[in-house]
């Protein structure tokens, strides 16, 4: 989904109508990278195999994994800063879309 880079809105500090610009609220840093057995643990201990097949730290991901394709949209947060007072404010039920493109 396509999305203008600014836009009109209410901001209540202003408590009027201003211009905001739109920026993607981005996801926050992924939970269990360094866990005992993650592939990034391995990466980083040299474990991965330099020839034939890399198993379980192989390009593709276990059979379980892309099994499981069920959710194809996720919820995109949006935060908008207001230009006169340079407040920013959320959202609040975001939207739902597999690709938000600001332009
Ligand atoms: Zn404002």
């Amino acid at each position: 989904m396509k999305k203008p880079k600014t836009t009109n809105r209410f901001c209540p500090s202003c408590k009027k109508k201003t211009e905001h610009k739109i920026k993607l609220l981005a996801t926050g840093v992924k939970r269990g990278t360094l866990r005992r057995g993650s592939l990034i643990r391995a990466k980083q201990r040299n474990a991965m195999p330099g020839m034939g097949n890399k198993g379980k730290f192989g390009s593709k991901p276990a059979i379980k994994k892309w099994k499981r394709k069920t959710k194809n949209t996720k919820r995109n947060v949006f935060i908008y800063t207001c230009k006169e007072c340079k407040k920013a404010h959320q959202s609040k039920k975001g939207l739902r879309a597999s690709k938000v493109i600001l332009e």
